[in-house]
């Protein structure tokens, strides 16, 4: 056994041990998580089978297209982009195994989850929605762009009439598949937050006031550096300021920096509150659930 796979393994029986000793789990899922269920938006030859229009116009994977700017592109072309995109995520890739296996590691404990993924696979793959906070929304609503209602609906009939009106030439949603607002009608826009937010937010907030005191696990999985202040950051003070928690860092070392700087550790100020163990999400979780 080499050494990093020794690493792995101390760090896996590390997480075992607290996930057997603990009061309660709170679960932070990043991109990663999904990046390991086989869901990547670096994935190039899943944008040339799915994206063909945009391939065709000269883009190369669907990261490629986030925090792109709205200005940039008609509403024709932005709405031909999102019901592709959404498309692809939420209908055409499957709910994943992986997320069905953490469901069972998590199984007889108290747990709660917090997630920056809008892909809806902890809802697709049975997870309890009380239990699960989409800290920044997902992909399912939609509301009023001139803001007349704080309504928000569902998107999904919308969307696949904006699917059927995409003219693949310029790729643009023509005019008469735009999804309108059905009280004002506006145009209609992905509310990434929709109107339960809020309440998903306070569940959130309850779990953490009823764990400060106990002896809680954090464990992060596949959360990078794209937007830090939702999990990362947040998890780091958690173990930091509540007395008795512990944090397990799941990740590997990012693609675009090849010494594997970054991702895995975990601050030194942490040392004795946090364990970091550089290996992708699905490794572990399937080594967890073999060691149930
Ligand atoms: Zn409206």
């Amino acid at each position: 056994m080499s050494m990093s796979a020794q690493e792995a393994d101390r760090g896996i029986r590390i997480l075992k041990e607290r996930l057997d000793a603990c009061d309660a789990v709170l679960v932070g899922a990043g991109a990663g998580l999904s990046a390991a269920a086989g869901l990547s938006y670096f994935d190039g030859e899943a944008f040339r089978k799915y994206y063909p229009d945009m391939y065709r116009l000269g883009w190369h994977y669907p990261y490629e297209l986030v925090g792109r700017r709205d200005d940039e592109w008609t509403r024709g072309r932005k709405w031909a982009y999102w019901a592709t995109h959404i498309h692809y995520v939420r209908d055409v890739f499957p709910a994943a195994e992986l997320y069905r296996k953490l469901l069972r590691v998590l199984d007889g404990h108290d747990w709660f989850v917090v997630t920056s993924n809008c892909d809806r696979q902890f809802f697709r793959n049975g997870f309890p929605m009380e239990r699960v906070f989409e800290y920044q929304g997902n992909y399912d609503n939609m509301g009023c762009s001139a803001h007349c209602t704080t309504h928000t609906w569902d998107d999904h009939d919308a969307l696949q009439r904006v699917l059927a009106n995409i003219d693949h030439e310029t790729f643009e949603c023509r005019e008469e598949g735009i999804p309108k607002c059905p009280y004002c009608g506006a145009d209609a826009e992905i509310c990434f937050r929709g109107e339960d937010w809020q309440q998903n937010a306070d569940r959130y907030v309850r779990f953490l006031e009823q764990a400060r005191d106990r002896k809680l696990l954090l464990i992060e999985l596949g959360v990078g550096y794209n937007t830090p202040g939702v999990i990362r950051w947040p998890f780091e003070n958690i173990a930091a300021e509540f007395p008795d928690a512990f944090l397990v860092r799941v990740n590997t070392g990012y693609v675009q920096y090849p010494d594997r700087t970054g991702f895995p550790q975990v601050p030194g100020s942490l040392a004795g509150k946090a364990a970091a163990i550089d290996m992708d999400a699905a490794a572990v979780i399937g080594a967890l659930e073999a060691r149930a």
